[in-house]
């Protein structure tokens, strides 16, 4: 076959397009000439078609993995424009679920057809059982989409102390969806299934948004303009092209300056640490500060430390669990932290939930607090409370 250019394809007379059972990761549309859709039945091939000027080839390839079910081969020269899953999933992102939903199941539903006329009862069984699994998941994927559009998602405003000062420095924003039926989903639930489907990126934004007018009223509330917001993000949202601008451009609008806006991010999150190394120097170049969640949990987290030098790093609240009643969980907390003072590394301690916890963590010289001692989850209008 001869690439003429990026997505553009021809082939000779006689040349095979693909092989039946051969791996498949691209549909073709034909844009002059012909070809000919063989399979083997009984040991004898049969042509299933002819498709001509305007038709799409091997189009299950761009819906799912499983191999080529037919052999094209050219009959003449042939022109055919190539469309890869990927590029297909980057321009689906933004269609309603459910048509996609049809879309696949109709043609699950014909590869299904195919494989019992070929006597492979197999397919059937893992066309309905798939099909039962992605009926719940895209019910719920269309929910969340739903109370996106319809500002049914809401997000609570988590306080951290300043330890030395003994006052409120800033706020977590955490995500909230309180399901019409089922009622709260947790977010690692529906961040997850956010992050499956592309919805991430509407869903961060949405959240950037809410959390800036907040930070201004929590501001106005406190009479400061030096607290900070928290905000989560996910390797996806890394990964969007004008996601920074974006987030730039919301704080621009809303009154808040990019450094007081602390991006959280995890060394779990799969990001090769290159991309994000570079992600986050552009962050810095536009004043955000950088701070790494949950630390300690995964296995980068001192290469991370060293090639991205965060502004904060939060270590995770696993490590202040045990630490009344088991000496070798102190000295393991009291390690981190040194070593993280020793970097000049901003300390934040999670899942602070005791006077005793509070009074180690200050001793150890760590900077700020979050925890159910210090204030849990909290909506806009409690946290404004806080100050008054
Ligand atoms: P996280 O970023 O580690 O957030 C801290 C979690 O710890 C929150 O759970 C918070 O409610 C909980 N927590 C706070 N204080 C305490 C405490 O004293 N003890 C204990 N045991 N837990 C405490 P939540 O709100 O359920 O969020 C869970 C995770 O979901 C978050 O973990 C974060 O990874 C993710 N998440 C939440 N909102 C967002 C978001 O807007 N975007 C993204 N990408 N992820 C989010
Ligand atoms: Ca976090
Ligand atoms: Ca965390």
């Amino acid at each position: 076959m001869i690439v003429k250019s990026t997505n553009k394809c021809s082939l000779n007379d006689g040349d095979i397009l693909f092989l039946e059972g051969e791996a498949s990761d691209c549909a073709y549309i034909v844009e002059s000439g012909q070809l000919s859709v063989t399979t083997v039945v009984n040991y004898q091939t049969v042509e299933l078609g002819i498709l001509r000027e305007g038709d799409i080839v091997g189009e299950m390839g761009i819906i799912d993995q499983a191999p080529r079910t037919a052999t094209v081969t050219a009959t003449g020269t042939t022109y055919l424009i190539a469309i890869t899953r990927d590029s297909l999933a980057d321009r689906l992102s933004d269609v309603d679920p459910i048509i996609l939903f049809i879309v696949k199941t109709l043609l699950e539903r014909y590869r299904s057809g195919l494989d019992s006329v070929r006597g492979k009862q197999k397919a059937d069984v893992s066309y309905s059982m798939t099909t039962s699994v992605s009926v719940g998941k895209m019910r719920l994927e269309a929910e969340l989409k739903d109370a996106l559009e319809n500002n049914r998602l809401e997000i609570s405003y988590q306080p951290l102390l300043n330890i030395q000062t003994n006052t409120v420095a800033g706020f977590e924003a955490l995500a909230r969806w309180n399901h019409p039926v089922r009622g709260p989903i947790l977010p690692e639930e529906f961040i997850a299934l956010a992050e499956e489907t592309s919805l991430i990126v509407p869903i961060g934004e949405y959240i950037f948004q809410q959390s800036c007018l907040e930070l201004i009223n929590l501001g106005k509330a406190a009479g400061r303009d030096d607290l900070f917001m928290s905000i989560n993000v996910s390797a996806r949202q890394i990964l969007a092209t004008d996601f920074l601008q974006r987030i730039a451009q919301i704080c621009l609008r809303s009154g808040v300056r990019c450094e007081q806006i602390a991006i959280e991010i995890t060394e779990t999150m799969g990001t090769p640490l290159d991309v994000l190394n570079h992600w986050v120097k552009r962050c810095r170049m536009l004043g955000f500060k950088i701070s790494i969640d949950d630390f300690g949990t995964g296995y980068s987290g001192l290469s991370l430390l060293t090639k991205l030098t965060p502004d904060k790093v939060k270590i995770d609240k696993l490590f202040i669990a045990n630490i009344k009643t088991d000496q070798a969980a102190r000295q393991l907390l009291s390690s981190i932290a040194q070593m993280l003072n020793n970097q000049q590394i901003g300390v934040v301690v999670e899942g602070v939930e005791s006077q005793y916890e509070l009074d180690f963590i200050r001793d150890l010289g760590c900077d700020y607090a979050q925890g159910y001692l210090v204030g849990k989850p909290l909506s806009g209008l409690e946290a404004i409370a806080l100050f008054e």
